[in-house]
């Protein structure tokens, strides 16, 4: 299968608000960029912090549907639809290749998908599909399964992990332009240990400094340790966005490749 295929980087990419969907800023444009950048992938597989609970679920859908997973946002918002086909095949594919995970009917595409996707490829002529985040299962297993899905990348497939590295809505301040110092101190941490290729430390991401108010709950950070799992030692990473919003919510990207 795919031998023809160029080999496909990893995407991690921080998502933030919701707006970003419908707005033109930095991230918006430099997603935009990358996907002008990087080999024109034949799929997606999308792990978004927002589809996520305790097994792996696969969306089979062959045309996902937009899902509005949020709130208190413009009508122009509520309104934004990306039509982009779903991949029963790429669906199988995977519950091949990771044998826990479970197809399933009752999703689309998130807003950790959509409001990227729809920057990166505006066509929506890219198929996309999402598999759920295991909550469930220790840091370790969660790269393992990223692991699984490693052969996806010679087969077309961009795995793109939807999160944010440092993400406290709670502690979100929107008069703050500067980061908060434990956001600044965890997304530095990680950071290095991703240029030093360090990724087996982040299994246990908790000890690091700032990880208490930067991982409040996991479901953000957790697209990165899959994304991580799916690397080889070729694969050097490249940082973008790394800026950000609310002083608590870091919109780091990282391009494996
Ligand atoms: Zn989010």
């Amino acid at each position: 299968m795919g031998n023809d295929l160029e080999r496909m980087p990893v995407l991690f990419v921080g998502h933030g608000s919701p707006m970003n969907a419908i707005e033109d800023n930095q991230f918006t444009r430099t997603w935009e960029k990358l996907a002008r950048e990087i080999p024109r992938p034949k799929s997606v597989l999308c792990l978004s912090a927002h589809f996520a609970g305790g097994k792996s679920l696969v969306v089979t859908a062959e045309n996902p549907k937009t899902i509005h997973d949020f709130y208190g946002f413009p009508e122009e918002l509520n309104q934004k639809k990306y039509p982009t086909p779903g991949s029963p095949e790429l669906a199988q594919r995977i519950m091949n290749l990771h044998p826990d995970a479970q197809p399933t009917n009752d999703w689309g595409l998130d807003h950790g998908a959509w409001s990227i996707l729809c920057h990166m490829y505006p066509q929506g002529d890219i198929p996309v599909v999402q598999m759920s985040l295991d909550l469930s299962l220790p840091a370790d297993k969660q790269m393992d399964i990223g692991k699984h899905l490693e052969p996806l990348r010679n087969e077309g497939v961009l795995l793109l992990g939807s999160g944010n590295i440092a993400h406290n809505l709670g502690l979100a301040s929107s008069r703050s332009k500067e980061p908060f110092q434990w956001a600044s101190a965890f997304d530095e941490k990680v950071r290095e240990l991703i240029d030093l290729k360090q990724y087996g430390i982040m299994a246990d991401y908790m000890a690091l400094p700032g990880a208490g108010k930067s991982v409040p709950t996991t479901e953000h950070f957790v697209p990165l340790l899959y994304v991580l799992g799916a690397l080889d030692e070729k694969d050097t990473p490249d940082a973008f966005c790394t800026e950000y919003v609310y002083g608590s919510i870091s919109m780091t990207g990282y391009l494996f490749g």
